[in-house]
């Protein structure tokens, strides 16, 4: 099975008809080339950014899909079949350029073996010791800089980067406030440990329900959202605050009509706000890197972390698995299991 995309789609919202699901003759051991891998397809990870991937345009720090072309993205998987004496068969493989496939032969360069130590899986390579877990940390760690005792303000927190932000400032001794889209949400990032949460969705006026959950205020806000959510908290962070400018998720699916408006951009100034915008693809190749896994690790092994997925069975069911990040209706890291094993 391959997911492809039918056509771009600059704006608004994409639907499954714009994505084409076929079978085709599978991919066979004999048809690998010298240097090639077999590889059969774990897990595919579904993420936010691949919307910009679906709009044809060319400009952005990662180019588009093509249409009539795979889609493709973080993925984990087994080595098949090799005819390269860099991967034996049997090895965990992950890359962050996966085809959308069931099976597929490629060369060896973008994969990566991954070793798999006792009751480790290999899904944790898309979850807990992913790339959303990593901007978590290079939002609040590396860029915020976060002390113990400051108060930190994190939106869609029950989410694949949303989760680890709630854990890794409580285990660094701050204050938690978050926010997220269903009372089942709000309820889940409180048992991770935020101090106070709110649906977003039920309370009313943005701003009055950031000041009622932060009487007195906060440092840092860790933005996933973006649109009228950011505009609200840039009038109640705290003077000389931090944001980490991580995702506009509000904004990704907008039309020239309906994209928000940042009205009180002016408290930067008087507020002297520091935003931080970064792509995490820039710090795996930095201290940081190394320094996230040594933390996560740490935190893993006494047991002071937890990490929810949200599996969906099926490549066939990916590009909804994929459209329903921009509604909300993923609950956990969105992960799509393609091959039981
Ligand atoms: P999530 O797992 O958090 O899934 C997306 C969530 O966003 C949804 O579950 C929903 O949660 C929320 N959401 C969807 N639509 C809206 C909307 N219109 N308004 C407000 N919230 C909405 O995704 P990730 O954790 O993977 O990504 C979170 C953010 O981080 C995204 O903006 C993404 O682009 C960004 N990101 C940035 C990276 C970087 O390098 N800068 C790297 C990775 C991610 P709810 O039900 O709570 O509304």
């Amino acid at each position: 099975t391959t997911v492809s995309l039918v056509r771009t789609v600059p704006s608004g919202s994409p639907t499954v008809d714009d994505f084409k699901v076929s079978s085709e003759p599978a991919s066979t051991k004999e048809s690998l080339k010298d240097g090639e891998i077999l590889v059969r397809t774990l897990y595919l990870s579904c993420d936010p950014y691949m919307r910009s991937r679906l709009t044809g345009r060319t400009d952005s720090y990662v180019a588009s899909f093509e249409a009539g072309k795979p889609l493709s993205g973080s993925g984990v998987g087994v080595i098949e079949a090799s005819a390269s004496p860099k991967f034996k068969e049997g090895a965990i493989v992950a890359g962050a350029d996966f085809p959308w496939k069931t099976a597929f032969t490629a060369p060896t360069n973008g994969f990566i073996e991954v070793p798999m130590p006792g009751a480790a899986q290999p899904v944790s390579v898309l979850g807990v010791l992913g790339m959303p877990s990593f901007t978590a940390y290079v939002g609040i760690v590396t860029l915020c800089q976060v002390k113990p005792g400051e108060t930190i303000l994190v939106s869609a927190a029950s989410g694949a980067v949303g989760q680890m932000v709630v854990q890794l400032a409580k285990a660094r001794g701050l204050r938690v406030i978050a926010t997220a889209g269903s009372d089942e949400k709000v309820q889940f990032v409180k048992d991770l440990g935020a101090d106070v949460a709110f649906n977003y969705k039920t309370a009313g006026d943005y701003e009055a329900a950031i000041r009622k959950a932060a009487p007195d205020g906060f440092d840092i806000y860790f933005d996933n959202v973006g649109g009228e959510f950011l505009d609200a908290v840039l009038k109640c962070i705290r003077p000389n605050g931090r944001i980490a400018e991580c995702g506009m998720i509000s904004q990704y699916n907008a039309t020239k009509e309906t994209a928000y408006g940042i009205r009180n951009l002016s408290y930067v100034v008087t507020s002297k706000i520091t935003i931080h915008g970064f792509i995490v693809r820039d710090y795996y190749t930095t201290p940081a890197y190394l320094a996230f896994i040594k933390e996560v690790s740490a935190l893993l092994k006494e047991n002071r972390l937890q990490y929810k997925l949200d599996e969906v069975v099926g490549l066939e069911n990916a590009p909804q698995g994929l459209l329903d990040l921009f509604e909300g209706k993923n609950f956990g890291k969105r992960v799509i299991k393609v091959t039981s094993r």
